[in-house]
């Protein structure tokens, strides 16, 4: 059996298995994506500056450190499972159920998932599938990926206009399509847009995707005015899709075990991260509680709280806090390593 099992491998999930770690906890974190990180994944290529005594770094760095220190104490980890249900059987007994049928036991659960389960919204046009290998985007991972390239983004949402901002006077040309007669981003980067070179096409969407000779790539794109029904056939090196997120969040709803809730997307904290059931704790952009900050660095202060709860509720005289890391002997052997880039 687990001591902690922890649903979400975000922010919250990653700095939750570290801190259960230093408590001495064995941990298990199961996330469906195919890979850790959380929501950070969808803006790769910006700069964080927000995480308290961390120097600006674009967020695939931050993504690195973030699950390099959640796997410190090598947890059990389980990717592309998606939790369906969380029982509790008794206390200290949690059983946690996955879509592949897996039936996790734990001492207690620490629930991170975020906003729930996000994918981008898909391009719903004949063949868009085969080129997500090659020049169809939904995230822009890295900017280099488009130096002198031309290229087309399709939507108006912040994420849109913020691509568009950041590859103008990188990429070759930018061209930024959307179906309204104007932008709904805000206002700010509106602005800034007319100063920039990229070229509005409103009213417009994509009619057809027209591949190379081999059909893996995008070659070109017809495009189709949305009010005159006109179309016009233009080349792009890359085509972006921008046009927002499904979210799916059933698991609180479905759940045998069931948590009081602040609203319909946030779990009720209790002072913190404990939520109206013993041994289930809830932490990052899930929970909502009094302190709450929906930041980055506000997931890891909830994580510690939530694994220093989770402690507390396996062995009832535990300290109720972690001991420091800089006096704390669990990072005995590991400090020798850190220390020698220093010697
Ligand atoms: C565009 C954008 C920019 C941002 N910029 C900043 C910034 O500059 N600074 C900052 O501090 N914050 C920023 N944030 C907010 C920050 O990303 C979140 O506060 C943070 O990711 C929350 O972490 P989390 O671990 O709670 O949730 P998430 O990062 O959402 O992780 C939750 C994880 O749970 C998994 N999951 C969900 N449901 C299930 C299930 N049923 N079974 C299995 N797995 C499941 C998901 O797949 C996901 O991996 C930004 C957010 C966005 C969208």
């Amino acid at each position: 059996m687990d001591d902690v099992i922890i649903i979400g491998g975000g922010p919250a999930g990653l700095f939750a298995s570290f801190y259960s770690g230093l408590r001495g906890m064995r941990v298990r974190i199961i996330d469906i994506q195919d890979k850790l990180g959380g929501k950070m994944h969808v803006y790769p290529e910006k700069i964080i500056w927000d995480i308290g005594g961390l120097a600006p770094k674009p967020c695939f760095e931050v993504i690195q450190d973030t699950v390099k220190q959640g796997l410190h104490f090598e947890p059990e980890v389980n990717l592309e499972e998606r939790v369906i249900d969380i029982r509790k059987i008794a206390e200290q007994h949690f059983e946690v159920e996955t879509d592949k049928g897996n039936i996790f036991s734990g001492k207690s659960v620490i629930i991170a998932i975020g906003g729930g389960i996000i994918n981008p919204k898909q391009l719903d046009i004949k063949d868009a599938e085969r080129y997500k290998l090659t020049n169809l985007h939904y995230v822009v991972q890295s900017l280099k990926k488009f130096k002198d390239k031309h290229v087309l983004i399709s939507g108006a949402g912040n994420s849109a206009l913020d691509w568009a901002n950041d590859l103008s006077g990188y990429a070759k040309s930018v061209t930024l399509i959307y179906r309204k007669a104007d932008i709904k981003g805000y206002e700010v980067m509106k602005e800034k847009l007319e100063e920039l070179n990229v070229k509005k096409l409103p009213n417009t969407h994509i009619h057809q995707l027209v591949g190379d000779e081999t059909q893996t790539k995008i070659e070109q794109v017809v495009l189709e005015n949305i009010e005159t029904g006109a179309h016009t056939v233009q080349s792009f090196d890359d085509v972006i899709i921008s046009h927002g997120f499904d979210r799916e969040n059933t698991l609180l709803e479905q759940s045998s075990a069931k948590v009081d809730m602040f609203n319909e997307y946030s779990i009720k904290g209790f002072g913190n991260t404990a939520t109206s059931i013993d041994g289930l704790y809830a932490c990052g952009d899930i929970i909502y509680h009094e302190a709450k900050a929906h930041l980055i660095a506000s997931a890891f202060s909830d994580a510690a709280n939530a694994a220093n709860l989770a402690k507390r509720y396996i062995e009832p005289k535990a300290k109720p806090e972690g001991y420091v890391s800089s006096h704390n002997d669990i990072f005995k052997e590991s400090n020798k390593v850190v220390m020698k880039k220093y010697l």
